[in-house]
Order: structure tokens, then sequence, then C-alpha cells
């Protein structure tokens, strides 16, 4: 089974290498379409968008934008193209009893992701069976080997009471390669102290990785607020956040990753969920019906109706959104993040969850820009990647073409013609 699995593997690692060569470089240009470009800007009707070797060479009105001879032009009238999205808080992981050899397992997550138009996703929080395999193939995918959402991870969360554990957790991680720190503090006194929590997002700055932290509640955050942290990693679900933590966060420019659709994950499944049944949701029926037995199962669902932490997250989820209202207003960079695909955790739909995020924003009382910000140039600005997240001159040509305008209504996301990264429409 085991040189099964070794064939297997080298077999696919051999037809992304062949897929790779087809990929050379192109240059395309969309005409006639309406851009969205991540940033404040008012969106461009009857707009130029022009792809040269992978990254936007030139975007603006169809007038002022000189499309070369030769060139391959796609008429878009009617349509909206966005950033591809940014997800600054997910897990590619695999399921500990996956059947697949585990960095195939990732690959086709990354698929997923791409298929749904999340483009980038940073994977905050590895596990043993697939920390290395993340790493491997993310590898795979900067060499041009393997393909999906671009993927960046943080390995392991780095976890420890003392600052010597931390640290030696922050230095495994770092020698493997991750590309972000992902702390947790969750309101025990096994935490780390806000000394050793400073320690460790010190030592992290000097080996030029950025922190986010898991918390639950304001203080948690404050306490990572104050020793330095780069991003919050959840939602503040135990009360609503104050005028001082608001203006702390803004301050010190620590953008916000609010991730409702984890909450939602925790008692929606009581039930059988409506969105079951959409067909946007059944487009990843592929890889989501290995966990549709579970989630259907009544003894499962009785469990979570009888379980007083998912009734409780119900409330939370409540508080989440006011706080998300709270925090814009206040002006704190919004970014997006869902906490998909964390093992264990059935019902986390990498893909689908991303656009019930958005949803649940709007459903909050961000606008759909705010929202469409956040979930782009927002959440690129807190991965600290500066290729991705808006369609500006240089930037990486990741883009999902839409058949109706999210700007109009946030479901609009939903109605996807294409998706393209690196310049290439994914298949
Ligand atoms: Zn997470």
């Amino acid at each position: 089974m085991q040189s099964f699995r070794r064939y297997l593997s080298a077999a696919v690692a051999i037809a992304s290498i062949f897929t790779a060569s087809l990929s050379f470089a192109q240059t395309v240009a969309l005409t006639g379409v309406r851009v969205f470009d991540g940033t404040d800007k008012a969106p461009l009707d009857n707009a130029t968008l022009l792809v040269e070797n992978g990254r936007i060479s030139a975007v603006g009105p169809a007038a002022q934008i000189k499309i070369p001879g030769g060139v391959q032009q796609i008429a878009l009238k009617g349509k909206t193209v966005i950033p591809g999205l940014v997800n600054a808080h997910a897990h590619v992981q695999a399921e500990t009893d996956t059947k697949l050899d585990v960095r195939d397992d990732l690959q086709r997550r990354l698929q997923l992701y791409a298929s749904y138009g999340v483009t980038t996703v940073v994977s905050l929080g590895s596990s043993d069976l697939d920390e290395l395999p993340g790493i491997e193939l993310r590898n795979l995918q900067r060499e041009g080997k393997a393909d999906g959402a671009r993927l960046y991870t943080s390995g392991k969360a780095v976890t420890g009471r003392t600052t010597e554990e931390l640290l030696a957790a922050l230095d495994r991680v770092s020698a493997l390669g991750v590309d972000f720190i992902k702390l947790r503090l969750s309101d025990s006194d096994k935490d780390p102290s806000q000394e050793s929590l400073r320690a460790v997002i010190d030592a992290a700055h000097k080996k030029g990785l950025r922190t986010a932290v898991h918390i639950f509640s304001q203080q948690d955050a404050q306490k990572a607020l104050d020793a330095g942290v780069d991003v919050i990693g959840h939602s503040v679900r135990n009360q609503d956040v104050t005028p001082e933590f608001i203006a702390a966060l803004k301050a010190r420019s620590v953008p916000y990753v609010p991730t409702l659709t984890r909450d939602l994950s925790v008692f929606v499944y009581e039930s059988t969920p409506e969105f079951f049944k959409d067909p946007f949701f059944r487009r990843g029926e592929w890889l989501y019906k290995e966990q549709i037995p579970t989630l259907t199962d009544p003894t499962y669902q009785n469990k979570v109706r009888n379980n007083p932490n998912a009734q409780a997250i119900k409330k939370a989820l409540e508080q989440a959104k006011r706080n998300v209202k709270l925090l814009s207003d206040g002006g704190v960079s919004i970014a997006f993040g869902t906490d998909s695909g964390a093992a264990g955790n059935p019902g986390r739909w990498q893909g689908y969850f991303e656009h019930v995020e958005l949803e649940l924003l709007v459903e909050s009382g961000l606008t759909p820009k705010q929202t469409l910000i956040a979930a782009t140039s927002a959440a690129a600005k807190a991965a600290g990647l500066p290729d991705v997240g808006s369609l500006e001159v240089g930037k990486l040509a990741d883009f999902v073409v839409l058949n109706a305008d999210p700007l109009a209504n946030i479901l609009n996301t939903r109605q996807i013609d294409s998706v393209w990264i690196g310049g290439k429409r994914i298949p």
C-alpha cells in the first residue's frame, strides 16, 4: 500500500510538471469589463485589464489603454472582475483518516479553494500530519510544480507557557521555513504571560515573520496587542469592543480577522442546513461529500444541539457580528478569514464558506465594498503579501470574473465566470 501511494504521488508530481510546462507566459487583454480593483477607488466601467507574464501590466478605462497588436482579447461586457479572494486565516489540513498521500490531499484542497475564487490562503495552524507536506507543497508551488490557490503556511502553532518553550517552538518552525507565526491565547492560566508573548513576538519579528493570535475575549486580544502582535486572528466574542480597544488597534494599525463562519460551523449542524441543497455548495461536493454523512447523522446533530458550548457560540456569533461593525466604523482594518479547513472540525467548507463569510460580513453591517476590500487588499496586507490582493499594475494577475456585480449584491460573488491565477485561467 505504501509503495502504491508513493507511486501515485510520483505520478501526480510528473503530471503537475507536465501541466507547468504547458503554462507558457501569455498576454491577454480583458475588455469592456467592470473592474473593482480591491482598493477604496471607485470601480471602473468599460475598462481594459492587460495581463503579461502573469502580472497586471495595465488597467484603466478602455480609451486610455493601448492593447498591443496580436494580443488575445476577451470581451467581457456585462461582467465584473475583482481580485482573487485572499484568506488571511484558513487551514489547509488533511483529516487524520485521509486515504490519500497527505500532500496530494492538500493539493486538491488548494484546487477546491481556487475553484471558488479564493486564490491565496494563509494556513494558520498545521498538525503533525500535515505540517511538512504543507511546506513541501508550498515549495513545489513556488517552483511551478503544483497548482491551486497560492499557499502560505505557519506550520504548527507556536505554543508554550514559558518564554523558553515559546522560543524553542518558534525556532523549530522558522527552521522549517514557515511564512507566518500563529500564537494562541485561550483565557486560561496555562497561557503565556504578556512578557513571554512579547519575547516570542520580538524574536519572530527579528526573523522577519509576522504573528497572528487566536483569541476569544477582548482581554486576550488586548494582551496580545500590548505584546506587539501583528494580526488579531478571530473575533472578540465576550463583550462589545470598547472605544479604548478600537483606538489601540487603530493606533497600531493591527488588522482584525473576524472568522464568522468558524462560529457558524460550531452550531449550524444541530440540524441539516439549507445550504446543503445550494448548487453553489454542491460544486464542491467532490470533496465536501466526505464530511456530509457525519454532519447529517441524527446522533451527531443531537450532540451539537445538546452541547452547551455550541449553543453559547450561537450568541458569540451575534456578538462577533456586532463587534466587526463597531471596529469597522471605528476605522480598524477588517481582514478576511474563515478558519475553513481546520482538521477535526467538520463542516468548515474550504471555498464555499468564504462566500458565506462575505455574506455574514454584509449582514453585520459592512457595505459590499468594505467587505470586498477586507477580502482582497486588506487581507493581503494583513498577511504581509504585497503581490496579491488588488488589480494594480505590477501585481500578480489573480482575479475572478463574475457574471454580476458584487458591489450591488454580495451574493453575486457566487456568479463565477472564471478564476485566474498568475494570468492563467484555471480549468
Ligand atoms: Zn484557525
